[in-house]
């Protein structure tokens, strides 16, 4: 099988001690039947510790039971006492893994990184677009789908890069043209023409210029891990109201919407669905867009904090993923045409 991998895969380490917004606050860790067989086998005071921090959450993980917001193992120099303890190799699975992400498509595998890590947000906002990733497989490969229709959303996932990545254009006017685009692939999905041949045009009309407050009220009812971000939220939303965007910004925001095509596009293997993808892209848009507007002048970290909290926030949530899929599915106001009228 092919991997892919991106270059800041291979510059990726984490940064521990020094991580501004570190994955051991503010997230369960949820403890695989492996790391629990370990940790029961493990001695003295410290496996005693282990022992009594494990709990089943509500919905049948088990957990290590947080102190705060944070692991109970992240101390007070913000290093890892199961690390200390017991070394790297018995780390849980998802501390061993995060933020590396693969996606196994049976034939082929991709790898990223997730952007609510700030060391990974930073090392992908630093690098050029990537093209180290699946363009076309092999009618005879092997897969548990049809390759006709991965090659189909192969192909529309590259010209999706492509109009993603043509910066001759202002960022809103791509972000149309994407919605347009890949309404049509969507249509195709629909009826089952998986034409590569005939990929539809990007063209769009908008019709009138909407008002966007739907969108932060959507993130309002999310569920929120920090007070902060919802307070964030409230007083961007405000400022949206009275305030334009410029393209100050268009760079890293690209790379950013980079991220979630990589991410969320070939989902649709399994969803049919990859106009969500698309969706998801415009309301992040808009939310970090104008978080970064009200800055005069961010440094780079300030910039990366934005966007890696929005995936913090947003992103690492099984039901904010539900609920904004019900809402572009269900509500009007994100149909394609409605989000074309306020880009
Ligand atoms: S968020 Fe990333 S850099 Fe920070 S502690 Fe976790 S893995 Fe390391």
């Amino acid at each position: 099988m092919k991997h892919y991998f991106p270059k800041y895969c291979e510059k990726f380490k984490c940064i521990a001690n020094l991580c501004p917004d570190s994955c051991c606050k503010d997230w369960d860790v949820v403890v695989d039947d492996t790391s629990f067989d370990f940790y029961n086998t493990a001695k003295g005071e410290f496996g005693d510790k282990l022992r009594s921090l494990m709990t089943i959450d509500e919905d049948g993980d088990r957990i290590f039971i947080k102190q705060g917001e944070k692991c109970p193992f992240w101390n007070s120099d913000m290093l890892c006492d199961i690390y200390i303890n017991l070394g790297e190799n018995h780390l849980c699975h998802t501390c061993k893994e995060f933020p590396r992400i693969t996606q196994d498509y049976t034939a082929f595998c991709e790898h990223t990184l997730s952007f609510a890590c700030p060391e990974a947000a930073r090392l992908m906002l630093e690098s050029d677009f990537d093209t180290n990733f699946a363009t076309h497989i092999p009618l005879d490969s092997s897969a548990d789908y049809s390759t006709t229709e991965m090659n189909f959303l192969l192909s529309a996932r590259k010209r999706t890069l492509e109009i993603l990545s043509d910066n001759k254009m202002p960022l809103p006017e791509r972000l149309c043209r994407l919605l347009a685009f890949n309404d049509r692939v969507q249509n195709m999905l629909d009826d089952e023409i998986f034409d590569i041949s005939s990929m539809p045009s990007d063209e769009y009309e908008k019709q009138n210029c909407g008002d966007m407050s739907f969108v932060f009220d959507l993130h309002k009812t999310l569920d929120i891990m920090s007070k902060e971000w919802l307070c964030e939220l409230e007083t961007t939303a405000e400022f949206a109201k009275t305030n334009t965007l410029s393209n100050r910004f268009d760079k890293q925001l690209t790379a950013y919407l980079d991220y979630y095509v990589r991410r969320y596009y070939l989902s649709a293997i399994d969803s049919m669905n990859v106009i969500s993808t698309i969706k998801r892209m415009v309301c992040a848009y808009i939310v970090t867009a104008y978080e970064l507007e009200r800055l005069e002048n961010p440094t780079q970290p300030e910039i990366v904090k934005i966007l890696q909290r929005y995936s913090k926030e947003v992103e690492h949530s099984y039901e904010n993923g539900e609920l904004l899929e019900d809402e572009f599915i269900f509500n009007p106001l994100f149909s394609t045409d409605n989000l074309i009228s306020i880009l």
